[in-house]
């Protein structure tokens, strides 16, 4: 028979955490209300969801100025968009660069929409957070513990991706780094792991969202476009993101996603966002929030 005892000293039923701590800057012991990142007057982590779309890398005036125009009019609040891109192989397009924030800085001017866009390198930190709102820290460097230090000092709000491979207790532990820097201005974002299945690009864990909001005071936004990596299947995950609490999604939209050149296969259209954020709004209030 099994005892009582036994189950209870099982670690199979634990029911939190697993032996690792919560690093205590992140934590929501130590910091039991929200933080709201402020990104240039956009608010993330309060009762509102924030949209933030755009195309995953800038390609040219023409392209940005479109996308940004369809989706701040269909509701997004901030615009992405890469000028230093990681690639999955670096022989595919890098990103325009310099030239790249230029047009970001252009495009954020003449819509007022705030921008964000990813740093790469130490080196270029400065230059990133002249032109941007928000810097993003990508999959690939969230343990690059330099460019955290770093990025926490210029006193930009931090959009923190998780690393493909990492943990929640990795990922909380690079997000308490930045704040190391005396910067509390970050969001940590779910885009997928890798794991066995090869169907999708990566695997969208939805349980981290629930997970991180428990574990920690930072707002949690979703990217259902590489944690999926099928346009098709990107309405049904920001769904389902909105569902389990996350405070915001990152989506890649592209005026002409076919032409794309980087990702347009988990580009949505203009039409397709448009009709998504109608469903959304629906999702949000059916879990009592709005979206921004
Ligand atoms: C991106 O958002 O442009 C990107 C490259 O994402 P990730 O770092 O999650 O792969
Ligand atoms: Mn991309």
């Amino acid at each position: 028979m099994i005892s009582k005892e036994s189950m209870e000293t099982n670690p199979c039923n634990e029911t939190v955490y697993h032996g690792f701590s919560v690093p205590a800057k992140v934590s929501r012991t130590t910091k039991s209300d929200a933080t709201v990142v402020n990104i240039n007057g956009v608010e993330v982590g309060g009762s509102g969801i924030v949209i933030i779309a755009g195309p995953c890398a800038v390609e040219s005036h023409e392209q940005l100025f479109e996308t940004a125009r369809a989706v701040k009019m269909g509701g997004a609040r901030v615009l992405r968009g890469g000028a230093f891109k990681p690639r999955s192989s670096p022989y595919n397009f890098q990103g325009l660069g310099e030239e790249g924030l230029k047009l970001l800085g252009q495009i954020r001017n003449d819509t007022g929409i705030p921008v964000v866009t990813e740093v790469m390198d130490t080196r270029q930190v400065e230059l990133v957070a002249d032109y941007a709102d928000m810097l993003q820290i990508g999959s690939r460097n969230m343990q690059n513990y330099p460019l955290l230090k770093e990025a926490g000092l210029c006193r930009k709000p931090i959009l923190l991706k998780r690393g493909m491979m990492a943990t929640i207790e990795e990922f909380l532990l690079a997000a308490e780094y930045i704040l190391n820097q005396g910067n509390d201005q970050v969001i940590l974002c779910e885009r997928g792991i890798r794991t066995f299945e090869t169907s999708t690009r990566n695997t969208l864990d939805l349980s981290a969202v629930p997970m991180l909001k428990r574990l920690s005071h930072l707002p949690v936004i979703v990217d259902p476009s590489h944690g999926t990596g099928l346009r098709w299947m990107v309405p049904a995950m920001s769904k389902a993101a909105i569902a389990v609490g996350a405070d915001g999604l990152i989506m890649e939209v592209h005026y002409k996603p076919d032409e794309a050149l980087c990702d347009g296969y988990q580009s949505l259209s203009l039409e397709e966002f448009a009709r998504l954020m109608t469903d959304l709004t629906k999702i949000a209030q059916a879990i009592g929030r709005d979206i921004l």
